[in-house]
């Protein structure tokens, strides 16, 4: 737990500020609503304010960790070289790395796959052979042929496509002010109607699918074992809709929960290999519902893609991205919505009830959800430690799987402890993931990730409103 930052850490300009609408707030009639709500905003951005002074305080500690160990590899460094002028000498820098695969650094450049579990299921054409743009030529009504698109912002520097809420761009950071909105292509729509490719071909690493609901592993996997989730049956663009009808939101997230455990369970759990190295031969639970316990699944908002889609992510990470959780690199406060959340957020029933259109506000479902006692920040913050405490759990990562570490974007050989001036970071990373992901399982000869198609793709017009 991360303990409670003493009042010290308050900067001044903010504790003055809540004393003085607490004083004026004195003044008024107890309940008078402007006052109060004066009172909870400055509050809330005391708040806020104590959260950047800890993490601040964390990345400080970080550094001087940091320093310390990297003086203490340079001192080792010195007795290296000493050792190397004679035969039979050490064994090189200890890197001495927990199982979790966390430290400063992060270890790369694995020797060897994880055991790999194939995609199982049936193989299927495409439904529809042309391309998205074809595809959306046939259908007449506009706002079933909107569904094909995602409202992006797309990066001047890199070109990737950001979340139009996004004030920067989270791949190179650079400014998106006065980027406009423009359209891509909804993919996953595309998956549900069995549309052949658009840029690329639209198939899947799929794990299941029924006439409802398909499971597949994520191209950009976070761990051995992530896979999305998405409705076929209906339309919901994005976690929003949901409140609109919170009874069948409840529903729907808890069935695309389901298909996710079942994955797991069915696919993952019960291959003897993958169990050993990656769940530390830990007992397979009894049920889907028992895999709440080791999974972190949650929905970002807003989206990448326009289909309400359960990022379903079972500890543990791949240690690159274990060290970017760590960094606050995913699962960012404000944009991921924790499964724990939304259970409990819609389990509130017709008290969340709301009107939803595309221009409706994240933070005012935030708020009215908060009002009625499930708080965004504490299950946000449970969620992480969940997070962490799995990742100790499971320790799948050892030293001996990997050739390096990588400190600081220095790519470190772990047999002779020396820096490999030459060697590039992300390289290293994209080889990793090609060997430590189950996406695309199993590859070509020539070393391609294979998918299929929708065996129930849905025509256009068979794609309901969610409401
Ligand atoms: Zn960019």
């Amino acid at each position: 737990m991360i303990p409670a930052p003493p009042s010290r850490m308050l900067p001044s300009s903010l504790r003055g500020e809540v004393a003085a609408v607490r004083a004026a707030d004195a003044g008024i009639a107890d309940g008078a609503p402007e006052a109060e709500q004066r009172v909870q905003a400055a509050e809330q951005r005391a708040h806020e304010a104590e959260q950047r002074t800890l993490a601040a305080e964390q990345r400080l500690c970080e550094v001087e960790r940091r320093v310390k160990e990297l003086e203490a590899a340079h001192a080792d460094d010195g007795l290296q070289l000493e050792r190397k002028a004679q035969p039979d000498s050490g064994s090189g820098i200890e890197f001495t790395t927990p199982g979790t695969g966390f430290t400063t650094a992060y270890l790369a450049r694995a020797k060897s796959e994880v055991p790999v579990v194939p995609w199982t299921a049936e193989d299927s054409e495409p439904a529809f052979s042309g391309t998205i743009d074809e595809f959306r030529e046939t259908m007449a009504d506009e706002k079933t042929r909107a569904r094909l698109n995602n409202k992006v912002k797309v990066c001047a520097a890199c070109k990737k496509p950001c979340a139009i809420s996004l004030a920067s761009c989270n791949a190179c950071g650079t400014s998106l002010d006065g980027v406009p909105t423009t359209y891509n292509d909804n993919v996953f729509m595309g998956f549900v109607h069995g549309i052949s490719k658009g840029r690329f071909p639209y198939k899947m690493s799929l794990r299941y699918q029924d006439e409802s609901y398909l499971c597949f592993d994520d191209p950009l996997s976070l761990s051995p074992l992530h896979t999305n989730c998405i409705p076929t049956h209906c339309y919901v663009p994005d976690l929003r809709f949901l409140f609109v009808n919170p009874d069948r939101g409840l529903a729907l997230i808890n069935k695309l929960f389901e298909v996710g455990a079942k994955v797991a369970l069915e696919q993952f759990w019960s291959n003897e290999q993958f169990r050993n190295k990656i769940f530390n031969g830990e007992t397979k639970p009894q049920s889907a519902a028992d895999i709440m316990e080791t999974a972190c699944c949650g929905l970002n908002f807003p989206p990448s893609m326009y289909q309400l889609h359960l990022q379903f992510i079972h500890m543990p990470m791949l240690p690159y991205q274990y060290f970017m959780a760590r960094k606050n690199g995913h699962w960012h406060h404000g944009r991921f919505f924790p499964l724990e959340y939304l259970r409990k957020a819609l389990a509130l029933g017709d008290k969340v009830k709301m009107e939803v259109n595309e221009n409706t506000d994240i933070k005012d479902i935030i708020h009215k959800v908060s009002e009625n006692g499930v708080v965004y920040d504490s299950v946000h913050r449970e969620f992480l430690h969940k997070c962490w405490g799995l990742q100790e759990r499971f320790s799948a990562w050892a030293e001996s799987d990997f050739e390096c570490q990588v400190v600081n974007e220095k790519v470190y050989n772990m047999a002779d402890g020396r820096m490999e001036p030459g060697s590039d970071p992300k390289g290293i990373q994209a080889e990793d993931t090609k060997k430590l992901q189950n996406y695309g399982r199993p590859y070509t000869e020539e070393g391609k990730t294979t998918g299929t198609y929708y065996k129930y793709a849905k025509k256009a017009t068979e794609v309901e409103e969610f409401c």
